[in-house]
């Protein structure tokens, strides 16, 4: 799980270092990444958290979430960064491409690459990979990298905590997934012994909706959701001019697939939204589904079994009409 340990004797001195994660990052891409920043920072290191695009405006309370530096806003810096980056960090994605924009200035960087990460089907690019796709979140991998390989408990403060708790969070629907197993609940209560103020971050992160978000969802569940019985699946599809009317931004389409999930004998959920330059995609499953297989074969994606993404450049219509005309193939595991 751990390969190119022999690398790790490089913090052993202070080093400049630039965390990565994927584009458009969700609590868990966030909450690894400045969860580990403040521990590498305080373990003496020079540390930046560069991104690729905007986040959701219900992680944008974390601690931390100030020294996040955007692509397209600072270019130049970024470019600095990554040419003086002894070592860049790769959270929270396995396939540089999940990084947007960024792929070509990490893959030119000549910093080591050290992935954390818990996707299926890594590619073979880093110097150091922590890697375990049975994992919840990033997060709970960098609280173990942190604990188990650096031995740098003592210096984890509440802050910190906070990002790591909020990772395996949303990463585990809350705690409700198969993957908030007992060793992960032990670790929520490390977090929690070191400071966190858990009932908090629910409260900011789910009880954080504007009344146009939540005017949204309602318009969603009333005109653009489709069961197609027959196959046990539930979609959403969204057009350009849904996002429009109430004038959607990162994170509002956030958990919106699981409420089609939620439906009583639904396998498999879709949700499809017209983001202008592509249709992006996201599947969620339940039992042997396999949302990554689906998403990788047909959509140009991948993730894991039961939570995939993925995207098409088809007109919203088609990309719908294709994902039905594929049902079939997967009748076997959607009906029985
Ligand atoms: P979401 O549906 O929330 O965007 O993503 C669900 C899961 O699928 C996440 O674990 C994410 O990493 C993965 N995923 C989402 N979009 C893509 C994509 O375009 N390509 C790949 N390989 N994985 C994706
Ligand atoms: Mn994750």
């Amino acid at each position: 799980m751990l390969e190119g340990k022999e690398n790790i004797t490089l913090l052993d001195s202070p080093r400049k270092i630039v965390i990565t994660t994927h584009h458009k990052p969700d609590g868990d891409a966030l909450g690894s990444s400045l969860g580990l920043s403040q521990w590498l920072r305080a373990a003496g290191h020079t540390v930046s958290v560069v991104v690729s695009s905007d986040f959701p405006t219900f992680l944008d309370w974390m601690p931390g979430r100030d020294e996040v530096i955007i692509f397209p806003d600072q270019p130049d810096l970024v470019y600095n960064l990554f040419a003086e980056a002894e070592i860049i960090f790769c959270l929270d994605y396995s396939a540089l491409s999940r990084t947007n924009i960024l792929e070509p200035v990490i893959r030119g960087a000549n910093g080591q690459k050290w992935m954390i990460d818990h996707h299926l089907d890594p590619e073979d690019f880093a110097d150091l990979s922590y890697w375990d796709s049975q994992a919840a979140a990033t997060a709970q991998l960098v609280y173990r990298f942190i604990v188990e390989e650096l031995d740098g408990k003592d210096k984890l403060n509440a802050d910190m905590a906070t990002c790591l708790y909020t990772g395996i969070m949303t990463d585990t629907g809350s705690f409700r997934f198969k993957a908030a197993n007992a060793a992960v609940h032990r670790i929520i209560a490390d977090l929690i012994e070191i400071g966190v103020r858990n009932w908090e971050i629910h409260q900011q992160v789910y009880n954080s909706s504007t009344e146009n978000r939540l005017k949204f969802l309602g318009y969603c569940l009333l005109n653009c959701l489709e069961v197609i019985p027959e196959y046990n699946t539930a979609i959403f599809a969204l057009s350009k001019d849904d996002l429009k009317q109430f004038a959607i931004t990162t994170g509002d389409t956030e958990g919106l697939v699981n409420y089609a999930l939620s439906i009583k004998g639904v396998r498999l959920a879709g949700l499809f939204v017209d983001r202008t330059e592509l249709i992006k995609l996201s599947l969620r499953s339940i039992g042997e589904i396999p949302c990554n297989e689906i998403c990788k074969t047909h959509f140009n994606g991948g993730g894991h079994l039961n939570a995939s993404g993925g995207s098409s450049t088809e007109d919203l219509l088609t990309v719908v009409e294709r994902f039905k005309s594929i049902l079939p193939q997967y009748a076997e595991v959607l009906t029985n």
